[in-house]
């Protein structure tokens, strides 16, 4: 019964920045878990190697071209993939971009803006479109990708518009889940610690970011982003049936001390 509950055969789950990384991961879980996955993201040359992988292996995927910060276009991919491929029952709201470092006091505009429409505008255009889909139904289950960084502030690299945008992202996981809790629609969120893909993996050769990144991490050592998919496909599943509006560290420590 508790391993059937992690099962999501017959069900059909979209995820965002799906190309590469934690969201390439993270639909790779869902789908050997027996979900109909659709991957969406910028590349659709990415986009179409990682589905037929998926499909090689025997599982059913699809892909679609979505820049989340298009609200309409965000708003066309739930409606097609609501009615052609059928009711998504579960989104992953994972696109997301970090850099540059910046001090505040330099930030220029664009770079606060762009990381706060991506992280935030972005995954709240998601949650609104399939949202709406899952509550006409009553059923539901959304996760969004935050991190660590909207607990702590990093060091030693400043990212003031990175941080803001996932703390927001955390609190609007929150409230849309306390709107949406007694309408079937549970929305949980992941905090990731530093993870080995693209978004770390080169700031981590630096000595510079390496020492008071691993010195601050209890478990001295980046997560992998299978180690975030398989908490991301925990959540999406029943055997989270009693959790919305959790915001779940992964961060192996990270914010202990
Ligand atoms: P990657 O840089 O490997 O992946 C980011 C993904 O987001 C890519 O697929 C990228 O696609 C996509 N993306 C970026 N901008 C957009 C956009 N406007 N519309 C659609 N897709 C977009 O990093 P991760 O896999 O690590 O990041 C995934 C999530 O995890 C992000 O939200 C990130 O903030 C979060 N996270 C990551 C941590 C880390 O250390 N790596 C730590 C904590 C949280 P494209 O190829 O089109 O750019």
């Amino acid at each position: 019964m508790y391993m059937q509950k992690q099962r999501l055969d017959g069900q059909i789950a979209l995820v965002t920045g799906a190309n590469r990384g934690i969201g390439r991961h993270t639909a790779n879980a869902l789908a050997e878990a027996g979900a109909h996955v659709i991957l969406t993201g910028r590349s659709e040359e990415m986009l179409g190697q990682a589905a037929d992988e998926l499909r090689s292996l025997g599982h059913k995927a699809d892909i679609r071209v979505l820049d989340v910060t298009d609200s309409a276009a965000t708003n066309d991919v739930a409606d097609w993939a609501n009615k052609d491929i059928g009711d998504v029952d579960i989104l992953i709201a994972n696109a997301g971009i970090a850099w540059p470092s910046t001090n505040a006091e330099d930030m220029p505009d664009e770079t606060w803006l762009k990381v706060i429409d991506v992280n935030l505008n972005g995954c709240f255009w998601s949650c609104r479109a399939f949202g709406k889909y899952m509550l006409g139904r009553q059923k539901g289950s959304i996760v969004t990708v935050g991190s660590m960084s909207g607990f702590v502030s990093n060091k030693p690299q400043n990212q003031a518009q990175y941080n803001a945008s996932k703390a927001a992202m955390h609190h609007m996981t929150k409230s849309l889940a306390g709107e949406w809790a007694d309408r079937g629609v549970r929305v949980n969120a992941v905090a990731p610690t530093y993870v080995d893909t693209e978004m770390s993996n080169v700031a981590i050769l630096d000595p510079k970011n390496a020492v008071p990144w691993m010195e601050g991490t209890p478990m001295k050592r980046m997560i992998g982003p299978e180690e975030v998919a398989s908490v991301n496909l925990f959540l999406a599943s029943e055997a989270a049936s009693g959790m919305t509006g959790s915001v779940v560290l992964v961060d192996a420590g990270y914010t202990i001390w």
